[in-house]
């Protein structure tokens, strides 16, 4: 009996540990079965994913349902990132996020529309109080869209603490089909320094993996001899839908003991960018490939568990260990890699020398380099680790080692532009060089007295750019002096060569209209259900502006009855 009782306990406290959340709280936000293009934590550029990106069958305008009681929390309306996102928060503390939407529930967008037109801003951000807009478990708030960062139409749905931690959603009980196990594509072993070596090498070493009949994998077995670690490449799939999602966890042993953990359960969004130290870094840059670090070096993120020496193991001559890797999904669904290591004093190599430049940058010191017109500057801890950086100026370009290394605080480029008269100044911005072409690429330019300021966390060429050219403005689905009774909609398209659009302003009849802005197709869209044209004869006017300064204006006469 007393055995019974025991182990009914470590059940109850192994399921606690896995549902520390309240279940069957939160519901489905749409009316159709939950599958996913996207999973909570899998790794995205400079950040863990933060939510579940739900399929809406490549479609936009499905009915998003609010996932619980709450109320209206903050709305915000902007060109990049989340498009038109809605946060609603619950008595029980945690507060949903629904993204991408392609607008809100009628009392909402009315609630929205009336503060753009105040504001005569598409972009906006507020948090209404909740006696503003209460919703009930299950109501109509938005529909599904692709606004903002989005690659398609899908609902990107977050869970947040009271300390606006997200939370994977699957730990609130929302079940996805889910019976494969994960899938890894590739495992590297690392030597921690030049005293360590993989099969003869300090360099890292991609081995070569063997899938095994029962979906686990073995690697080819290495010598090493020092301080090494290991990597992987793994993906999961959800039994509707063949989109590669990421992990839940992945944990490693030595011996047959756990020495480290990723679990990505929640995380917070100021840790979210030292996703570009726990990637292999470099490599993701030169082959867009992510491998996740099963070690731990100048890492602070919470999601990684250490059980000893960060992760790393240390070989001996003459012994024999075996690193075994568990990756497993949400469902528990679970895949080993094993990999037989021979500790040999065979495998030391000549080192691979550490390649110097005359500058050394130091993460606990502040790092000013000068040359010519240019002056860059890093404040302490800009980067994880000390390293040589490559830093040359000619003729205005700036090389700045290459974008290989992550930064993890901005850096401060500034070029003295004295020699320049005060309406060229006027032209300029510094723009990062990209792609084999060196495409100039607009970065944020301050001007401070003589001298342009852009502040930036990507290593890389820089140059001065020019823009002389206004951005251009063309109607897509009217004709100056077109009768427009019956159209919902007047689209308009922008562009900008050189730096980029920085602002529009639309105007009818000198009134402000909404225009609202989707940078990917470069369309500005005036929906007539607004009310704001009541007029016959109605000129229009938009204006658009760049990054420098320059604009350009459009107009045209339409009629409405
Ligand atoms: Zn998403």
């Amino acid at each position: 009996m007393k055995f019974i009782l025991s182990l009914f306990l470590l059940v109850t406290l192994f399921t606690n540990a896995q549902n520390n959340y309240p279940q069957d709280y939160f519901g489905n936000p749409l009316e159709i079965p939950v599958i996913l293009a996207g999973t909570f934590a899998e790794l995205r550029s400079n950040h863990f994913h933060s939510g579940l990106d739900i399929k809406t069958q490549q479609r936009t305008g499905l009915k998003v349902l609010a996932s619980a009681d709450g109320f209206v929390s903050r709305i915000k309306v902007s060109h990049f990132g989340y498009g038109k996102a809605l946060y609603i928060s619950h008595p029980n503390g945690y507060t949903t996020v629904y993204a991408h939407l392609q607008n809100f529930a009628p009392n909402i967008e009315a609630y929205v529309k009336k503060l753009q037109y105040e504001k005569e801003s598409y972009e906006i951000e507020v948090f209404p109080t909740p006696d503003v807009l209460p919703v009930t478990k299950e109501s109509l708030i938005a529909y599904s869209g692709n606004t903002g960062g989005s690659g398609g139409p899908h609902l990107h749905f977050e869970i947040r603490d009271k300390q606006e931690r997200p939370i994977n959603p699957m730990l609130f009980g929302i079940d996805i089909k889910d019976t494969t196990n994960p899938i890894v594509d590739a495992i590297y072993a690392y030597p921690l320094d030049q005293n360590s070596f993989v099969n003869n090498s300090n360099k890292k070493q991609k081995l070569r993996l063997i899938p095994l009949k029962n979906g686990d994998y073995t690697t080819e077995s290495i010598e090493a001899i020092g301080t090494i670690g290991f990597g992987i490449e793994t993906f999961d799939r959800q039994d509707l839908a063949a989109n590669s999602n990421g992990v839940y966890n992945i944990e490693s042993f030595v011996n047959g003991n756990r020495i480290f953990e990723i679990d990505l359960k929640s995380f917070s969004f100021d840790e979210t960018q030292h996703i570009n130290q726990l990637i292999d870094y470099k490599h993701y840059i030169e082959k867009k490939e992510r491998i996740q670090k099963l070690f731990k070096k100048n890492n602070p993120l919470t999601i990684l568990n250490s059980d000893f020496n960060n992760g790393f193991l240390s070989v001996e001559d003459s012994t024999n260990s075996v690193y075994k890797i568990r990756i497993a999904d949400y469902k528990n669904n679970e895949s080993w890699v094993t990999i037989n290591i021979k500790g040999s004093k065979n495998s030391i190599a000549e080192p691979k020398p550490i390649k110097t430049t005359p500058y050394l940058v130091k993460t606990d010191q502040t790092t000013t380099l000068k040359k010519e017109s240019v002056t860059v500057d890093f404040y302490r801890d800009t980067f994880y680790e000390d390293f040589y950086i490559d830093f040359d100026v000619k003729n205005d370009t700036l090389l700045l080692h290459k974008d290989n290394i992550p930064a993890m605080k901005s850096f401060n480029i500034s070029y003295d532009v004295s020699n320049y008269n005060n309406e060229d100044i006027n032209k300029l911005y510094i723009a990062r060089l990209v792609g084999y072409k060196n495409n100039p690429l607009y970065i944020f330019t301050k001007r401070n007295k003589n001298s342009l300021v852009a502040s930036t966390k990507t290593l890389g060429k820089y140059a001065l750019a020019t823009d002389n050219s206004e951005p251009t403005i063309s109607p897509i689905n009217f004709k100056n002096n077109q009768w427009l009774s019956n159209y919902r909609f007047l689209k308009v398209k922008i562009d900008d060569r050189d730096s980029g659009i920085s602002n529009f302003r639309a105007t009818v009849n000198e009134k402000w209209i909404l225009m609202e802005y989707d940078y990917k197709t470069k369309t500005l869209t005036y929906d007539f259900n607004d009310g704001v044209v009541t007029d016959t004869k109605n000129n229009l006017k938009v204006i658009v502006t760049d990054n420098v300064g320059n604009n350009s204006t459009f107009e045209a006469l339409f009629y409405r009855k």
